[in-house]
């Protein structure tokens, strides 16, 4: 728990839905603009026309883009952007200034910026007051352009993000990962700016006009926001999150007596749905919407929040211990620390290989650190004397990697024992993330007691793609029939060496994914608590036979789009009508 004090804050509630995440924060330039006369005016005119050509090509780029991830509707946003950028009353107005007073393009622009948001705001019309923020973003593209700067990017996103912003450009939405994102947060805008439309129309909770935002946030900090009403609650408390994220279950008609019944789809096949967790406030929700265990414990926080990111053993077995007992007489699955790549630690510098996502990360880095893993491990183990507890190890690549881990559980586990402590059997999982380790499934049986899918970086590894790297990651495509072939085979090797095999990514809290995982063989997914009601109803609803029916279909397509186009209305068909999952396709268009 957070030892920050809570803070409630008040702003405009622009799209409903309650969101609890952890604060990225995205710093808006505060330019410092400066005044420079400038000797060839017609140089600077010609440079400040050119930085509004690069801006209408970049906006023509993501309309395109937005309108293929989001739909046809949402694309009509950018065109205001455009118009501006057209718009030649605008720019004679600069040229002019330039020309006539002899000043650089960036002072002339700021200078009409000023002058128009200012007319803007003073609007009685909502709508057209609103406006101003499109005269923001458009000559905050300006000065990108005119000072060669690239776009912040948002494609590699931490997961359960609230973004926080004093002013969000809506055009972000077009290259962002919306599955990542939790919720919105701004210190300027209101109801009827375009960011606002497309956060409602994408059901991302968002809260906009929140005054000084920017100054009271820090990344990372944890934060809870109620697009309903506005507040939004910096470093909540242990108690509120669990009321809180107990109440999506509870408003959902079926979900009390669906919480307590064992889940089974409509032909009577039982399936379990487990949370993942990473912090320790999400015990009560997974509880309360029904998870039938932790089916992945991110243990990175413990490290995280540690200063030198060395947790001691004492700390880590008080964390995994609670979790034990909280989950009891459910299971936890434990994953020991994935550091690296993109989660480095605050600790130590971020890597700076040329590619970290392949290099020093996951099980990698915890065997070549042999003490500080021997400390968790230990942990882990004494946390099974309160509970079900199961060991899970990231990044798995090879069969030998998992043969010296059950040598340094075995010493551990001697040396408890030599000093009077009895463990339990803890089970052995592999997390299936490397290629390598899904081809080499049937000798990784032999040393696993288990398999835990993580499709995250199952699929960017599957498809060579950096998702950090904007212009591949239209490539990073989750409907691709490469990864239902790859997902496929791991059910059905699963199967044939017995051994369980759980889906842990964030594909699992898609309901037409989650379908299509049933029916390839899936018969327990882990995902976040939030998700579980949902997925409930969906597995609750539809029959194995159908799901069987889909996934041979779907396995017989050949591209990401064709599976799409046949997978969402198939799914939708065979889940009865009542359970709205059709804003849910935007997360799988492989447009996105
Ligand atoms: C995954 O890769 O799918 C996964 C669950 O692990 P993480 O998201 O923590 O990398
Ligand atoms: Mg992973």
């Amino acid at each position: 728990m957070s030892a920050k004090p809570e803070i409630v804050l008040q702003g405009t509630g622009v799209s409903s839905g309650t969101a609890f995440g952890q604060i990225l924060k995205i710093d808006s330039r505060n330019r410092l603009i400066f005044k420079v006369e400038v000797e060839d005016t017609e140089a600077e005119a010609r440079r400040f026309m050119e930085a509004i050509e690069i801006s209408k090509r970049q906006v023509k780029d993501l309309k395109s883009r937005l309108e293929e991830k989001v739909g046809g509707d949402h694309g009509v946003i950018l065109d205001m952007h455009f118009l501006i950028l057209d718009d030649r009353v605008f720019q004679d107005e600069i040229l002019d200034n330039i020309r006539r007073n002899r000043v650089n393009a960036e002072w002339a622009l700021a200078q009409s910026r000023d002058h128009y948001v200012e007319a803007y705001k003073s609007l009685d019309d909502e709508y057209f007051r609103d406006r101003y923020s499109d005269i923001e973003h458009v000559t905050e593209r300006i000065l990108m352009n005119l000072s060669g700067e690239q776009p912040f990017s948002l494609s590699h996103l931490p997961d359960n993000v609230v973004l926080a912003a004093r002013d969000f450009n809506p055009s972000g939405f077009a290259v962002m990962d919306l599955g990542k994102v939790r919720g919105i947060i701004t210190e300027s805008g209101g109801r009827t700016t375009h960011t606002a439309i497309l956060s409602r129309g994408l059901r991302i909770p968002a809260v906009m006009g929140i005054k000084n935002l920017m100054s009271l946030v820090s990344a990372g900090d944890i934060v809870m926001l109620y697009g309903d009403t506005g507040q939004v609650i910096l470093n909540p408390g242990r108690k509120r999150i669990e009321n809180e994220l107990k109440k999506p279950a509870e408003n959902l008609p079926e979900a009390g007596p669906l919480r307590r019944a064992r889940l089974r789809t409509s032909d009577g096949i039982p399936v379990s749905l487990c949370a993942n967790i990473e912090f320790e406030y999400e015990f009560g929700a997974a509880k309360a919407n029904g998870a039938e265990g932790v089916g992945l414990y991110r243990s990175e926080l413990l490290y995280f929040r540690h200063p030198d990111g060395k947790p001691s053993m004492e700390d880590q077995l008080a964390a995994y211990r609670k979790l034990a007992e909280e989950m009891k007489p459910n299971p936890v699955s434990i994953r020991t620390l994935d550091a690296g790549a993109e989660k480095s630690l605050p600790s130590e510098k971020p890597d700076q290989c040329a590619n970290p996502n392949m290099g020093l990360r996951g099980i990698r880095r915890s065997l070549r650190s042999p003490d500080t893993f021997q400390t968790q491990i230990e942990a882990i183990l004494r946390a099974a004397c309160f509970g079900r507890v199961e060991m899970l190890l990231p990044m798995v690549t090879t069969v030998e990697e998992v043969g010296e881990v059950r040598r340094l559980v075995a010493e551990t586990g001697h040396r408890l024992a030599s000093s009077g402590i009895k463990i339990p059997a803890v089970p052995l999982g592999v997390m299936l993330e490397v290629p390598a380790a899904v081809l080499m499934m049937e000798s990784l049986a032999a040393e696993a007691d288990f398999f835990c899918v993580g499709t995250n970086d199952l699929i960017q590894y599957l498809m060579a793609v950096d998702r950090g790297n904007d212009e591949v990651a239209y490539l990073y495509q989750p409907l691709h029939p490469c990864v239902l072939h790859c997902l496929s085979h791991i059910a059905k090797t699963a199967a044939r060496v017995k051994k369980p095999a759980r889906v842990c990514g964030e594909i699992s809290a898609n309901p037409f994914y989650a379908a299509l995982l049933l029916g390839m063989g899936f018969t327990q997914l882990s995902m976040n608590s939030l998700s579980i009601p949902l997925i409930r109803r969906v597995i609750g609803s539809i029959s194995l036979n159908d799901a069987q029916k889909i996934a041979r279909k779907a396995l017989t397509l050949k591209t990401a789009k064709d599976v799409y186009e046949y997978l969402t209305p198939a799914v939708a068909r065979a889940v009865p009508i009542g359970i709205d999952i059709d804003s849910w396709a935007v997360e799988i268009n492989p447009a996105g």
